[in-house]
């Protein structure tokens, strides 16, 4: 359910270095690429772990914030695999490991792993929004997604119910339509999957009426998320085996994007809440108690005399609970103070007589 920890999916220890982070992936990137048989939403994650990690900066945040420090917008944490189930707009840069020749052989290179029925239905990338608090102390969102699956009626096979299957004319059975492209470098042979079949080398004696030979159909379904406790505005949760279905039943992934509505009082840095609070002058100077509003409900705090505007106290254990691992950031309250916009003539006579003696007792200090 949550998202696997970088370190673990390149298979590096927490203090590896650029360069051993470097050889990891090539490695790794190597096992899982889809155009060699590898699995796709391995692929995918060790992308995005590599994205992360080598980067200084964002592997910093990461280390301090886990996931929600590096799912920021614009971050390219998942930005960058949109339109993954064409393998077309790969957030990889090949030159840059050297890596072009060994992928360049699967272009053009005649049927590959992938031709065929695709094994693995399609990535979904939803949206979700939440409070504050619920993503301080983390909460329970029921999605509602209308997304393809295995078709009810012919259960998958693309036949309807009591007629079989028969090879498929325009591929011949192979599932493969064979194209030739005439190029600089000579011709290059690409196959594709056949349109008709679809990959499967067959097609139904009679079309299933409902799915109409497609063996998938849209279903409106119903998908419980558990949101974790201190998660922050842009995290992506992956919930493996929840996009659409293919006929066969294969699932690709659902991708959820969490939006954090902005709160009216509070704000939020990595695991520390910020809040402002007015104090009178006169609280200021001789100090007091004062009730202050936490996401845990009002705390009192204790305001020291001589307390100067725009001065921070924290409130310790009041903050986001740390995504991974125990324990609470703090609470950060700025003290504001206000000065009074109207006062009495009695207040303002009380006021000259303070400002008065105020003189006097700094002359004698300055005088003795
Ligand atoms: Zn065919
Ligand atoms: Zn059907």
């Amino acid at each position: 359910m949550a998202q696997r920890d970088y370190y673990e999916i390149l298979g590096v220890p927490r203090n590896a270095s650029a360069d051993e982070i470097k050889k990891a992936f090539r490695r790794a990137a190597i096992e899982s690429h889809p155009d060699r048989g590898g699995d796709e939403a391995k692929f995918k994650e060790v992308n995005e772990a590599y994205e992360v990690l080598k980067d200084p900066a964002k592997r910093q945040r990461y280390d301090q914030f886990g996931h929600a420090g590096v799912g920021g917008a614009g971050s390219g944490g998942f930005s960058g695999f949109e339109g993954f189930g064409g393998a077309q707009n790969i957030n990889f840069d090949f030159g840059d490991l050297g890596l072009g020749d060994i992928f360049n052989s699967f272009f053009g290179g005649g049927p590959s792993g992938r031709a065929g029925r695709p094994d693995r239905g399609r990535d979904v990338e939803t949206r979700v929004e939440i409070s504050f608090e619920q993503a301080v102390f983390g909460t329970d969102v029921d999605l509602s997604l209308n997304l393809e699956d295995v078709c009810s009626h012919c259960k998958g096979t693309t036949a309807e119910p009591g007629y079989g299957l028969k090879r498929c004319d325009t591929c011949g059975g192979s599932g493969q339509v064979v194209r030739v492209t005439h190029t600089v470098f000579g011709n290059i042979q690409q196959a594709s999957i056949c349109p008709t079949c679809h990959g499967s080398g067959k097609v139904p004696e009679k079309e299933c009426s409902v799915c109409h030979g497609k063996g998938t159909q849209a279903k409106q379904q119903r998908i419980s998320l558990k949101v974790p406790a201190g998660i922050d505005d842009g995290a992506t949760i992956r919930l493996r085996e929840h996009g659409e279905a293919t006929a066969g039943g294969k699932k690709g992934d659902l991708f959820v994007n969490i939006r954090v509505k902005p709160h009216k009082k509070f704000t939020r840095e990595g695991d520390l809440i910020l809040s402002d609070e007015h104090i009178d002058m006169v609280t200021a100077a001789l100090g007091g108690d004062l009730s202050v509003d936490t996401v845990d409900g009002p705390v009192t705090m204790r305001i020291s005399p001589g307390t100067q505007s725009h001065s921070d106290f924290k409130l310790s254990g009041h903050g986001v609970p740390h995504l991974r691992g125990s324990g609470r950031g703090p609470h950060i309250v700025t003290i504001i103070v206000d000065t009074p916009l109207k006062i009495s003539r009695e207040q303002q006579e009380l006021l000259r007589q303070f400002a008065d003696l105020d003189e006097q007792k700094n002359r004698k200090g300055f005088w003795h």
